[in-house]
Order: structure tokens, then C-alpha cells, then sequence
């Protein structure tokens, strides 16, 4: 069976900076990229606030640059999607697309991110890449010159509605209440674009459409009025849900599905797993703070293999030893 060292889920700023750091180490760690190498930057177009570039960078070219940097001083990647891990043995069990292949790590470092939410509406479901979307980088030119709605008050809300002002005839933005979440900043551009409208305290109920998106009900949660707004597309942006399904009932996670990590540190509930970036943290999510806490893992990962496996409990006596 194919055994690792280190195996690192995730290629997003978290994945790839622990991989730069663990390589560095020389534990010459396996990435496994997941469903979307290079993680939620690559669905962003300029990235402003990364310390580095001042001038900015395209998303993509970013988690290319971190690949790179990661191969160069020994990481390997790898386009395989985790689809279940067995944490109770040692070594680690993980296997691979759907049980394609079983491969074995003595440590683990989860970086597996988090994806954008949805409304949950039956019609969201079934028009879903027919004018629902959750990503206008992704899809915004598809809607050249037509009117689309932005669900969401945050920054995501806002950089996804001044984005799809390239394209778009105009923008609605509908939010739930009368104030915006999004940074001063962003709203400032916001507002100032005379194609983005502001739609306030305002829900959308449905979805309409048969082969395509056609337009919107939404209600005024004020008034309860209702009202059908016609756009060709819809873009969701109200947050992320963390990708932790296939860590249930194998780690602690928060009420909400986070990974819980030790305070100050990136331990998860079993020794030698490690969690950082969006799949632990629901205050910050920032690429910047994913890269660190990325550092953080493959630090506490590198000192924890250090210090033999032996001292940390196996839970499971009957397991076969690490492999290290
Ligand atoms: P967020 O800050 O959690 O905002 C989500 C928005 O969606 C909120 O306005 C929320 O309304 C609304 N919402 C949530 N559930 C809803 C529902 N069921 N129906 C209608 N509206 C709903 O998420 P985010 O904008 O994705 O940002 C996440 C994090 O990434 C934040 O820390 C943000 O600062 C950061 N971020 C930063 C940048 C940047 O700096 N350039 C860009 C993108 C994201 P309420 O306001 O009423 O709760």
C-alpha cells in the first residue's frame, strides 16, 4: 500500500503554504488538490489584499505561484479527491475517488476549505448553472448586457456585484436587512456604481424560470409584499459551509461543522491530524490567514512527528504501528 509521511487535503492558500513549509522540512508531503485545486481563489479574479502584491493578482496565478513553490522544494500534487479517511487506525487511512485507491500517512494535515452556500429553494436546485451560480468570476460573462441579482450583504456580496458590472446591464443586490456586513470599503464602490441597485430588506422566495432563469420572487420582509423581479441570472453569495462531511463521526467538529481545533495551535481531536484555513476558522477566512494558520499545521505536524509516534495514544491497539 502506498504510504506517506505527510498527506496534505486541500490545494488552497492553507493546503499549499503547509506544503511549502513541510517540504521545506523535507517530509516531502503528498497534496491531494480535492474537487478544486487551488481552492476559492481560483474562482476570484484580482486578489488586493494578499501582503506581497501591490499591484494585486489574478486568484489563479496566485495558487499557481504557491504550487510551484511547494513542488520546488519537494511537495507532490495530485488531482485525487478524498472521499473517506479512517482516523481510529494507524497509520492513517485515506481513500481516494471513490475508493479507486486506499493509501496510508502517519500524520495528516486537513485543509479542505469551505464552499459557498445556497438558499435551499427547489427551483435554486434545478436552475443551478442555468443562471444560478455561486461564482461570477465563473460565470458573469455568460451574461453580457442582461439584468442579474446578487443575493448577500457581505464582501463577497459586493465583489461579486461590482464584478458582474463588467458584463451585466444591471445588478440588483437583495439583502435580507437594511445595512450592509461588507468591509467600508467595498460598499464605498459599491454605492458608487450606477449599475448596482440596492434591494433592501428583502428575501428571495423562489426562482423562475423552465429552462432558464427568468426572473425572482422576492418578498419584503417589512411590508410582506411580494413582488417578481425579472433577471437572467442569480448569484448566491451568502457564506460558506465548511467541507467537513467526510470527517464526521472521525473528529470533533463545531455546531455549525467546523473542524475544532486546540486553541492556539492547529490539533485536532486525534493526535497527528492537523486542521487550518477555512475548514477551522469561522471568524477570519481570509487567504492570508489560511496561508498562516497552513504554516502553523505543517509546524505543529513536523514537531509531532518529531516526537515519535509512540508517545501519542493509539486508539485502536489491534492497528498496525506508524510506518514513519
Ligand atoms: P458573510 O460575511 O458571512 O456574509 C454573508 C451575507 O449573506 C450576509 O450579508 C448575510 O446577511 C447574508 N445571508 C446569509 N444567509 C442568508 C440567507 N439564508 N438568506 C439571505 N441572506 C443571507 O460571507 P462572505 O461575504 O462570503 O464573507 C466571508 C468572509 O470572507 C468574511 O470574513 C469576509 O470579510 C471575507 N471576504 C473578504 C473579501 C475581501 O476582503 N476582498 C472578499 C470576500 C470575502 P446578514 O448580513 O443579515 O447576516
Amino acid at each position: 500500500m502506498e504510504h506517506h509521511r505527510v498527506v496534505i487535503i486541500g490545494s488552497g492558500p492553507a493546503g499549499l503554504t503547509a506544503a511549502i513549509y513541510a517540504a521545506r522540512a523535507e517530509l516531502r508531503p503528498l497534496v491531494l488538490e480535492g474537487r478544486e485545486p487551488g481552492g476559492q481563489l481560483t474562482t476570484t479574479t484580482d486578489v488586493e489584499n494578499f501582503p506581497g502584491f501591490p499591484d494585486g493578482i489574478q486568484g489563479p496565478e496566485l495558487m499557481d505561484l504557491m504550487r510551484r513553490q511547494a513542488q520546488r522544494f519537494g511537495a507532490e500534487t495530485r488531482f485525487s479527491e478524498v472521499t473517506a479517511v479512517d482516523f481510529s487506525v494507524r497509520p492513517f487511512r485515506l481513500e481516494l475517488d471513490g475508493g479507486r485507491q486506499v493509501i496510508t500517512a502517519d500524520a495528516v494535515i486537513i485543509a479542505t476549505g469551505a464552499s459557498a452556500r445556497y438558499l435551499g429553494l427547489p427551483n435554486e436546485l434545478r436552475l443551478r448553472g442555468r443562471g444560478v451560480s455561486a461564482c461570477a468570476t465563473c460565470d458573469g460573462a455568460f451574461f453580457r448586457g442582461q439584468d442579474v441579482a446578487v443575493v448577500g450583504g457581505g464582501d463577497t456580496a459586493m465583489e461579486e456585484a461590482l464584478f458582474l458590472t463588467r458584463f451585466a446591464r444591471t445588478v440588483y443586490v437583495i439583502h435580507r436587512r437594511d445595512q450592509l456586513r461588507a468591509s467600508k470599503i467595498l460598499q464605498q464602490r459599491a454605492f458608487q456604481n450606477p449599475k448596482i441597485r440596492f434591494i433592501w430588506n428583502t428575501i428571495v422566495e423562489d426562482v423562475l424560470g423552465e429552462d432558464r432563469v427568468e426572473g425572482v420572487l422576492v418578498r419584503n420582509v417589512q411590508t410582506g409584499e411580494r413582488t417578481s423581479l425579472a433577471v437572467g441570472g442569480l448569484f448566491l453569495a451568502i457564506g460558506h459551509k465548511p467541507n467537513t462531511e467526510i470527517f464526521q463521526g472521525q473528529l470533533e467538529l463545531d455546531e455549525l461543522g467546523y473542524i475544532r481545533t486546540r486553541p492556539g495551535s492547529t490539533h485536532t481531536s486525534v493526535p497527528g491530524v492537523f486542521a487550518c484555513g477555512d475548514v477551522q476558522d469561522r471568524v477570519y477566512r481570509q487567504a492570508v490567514t489560511a496561508a498562516g494558520s497552513g504554516c502553523m499545521a505543517a509546524l505543529d505536524c513536523e514537531r509531532w512527528l518529531a516526537e515519535g509516534a509512540a508517545l501519542h495514544p493509539v486508539p485502536d491497539a489491534a492497528s498496525s504501528p506508524s510506518g514513519a
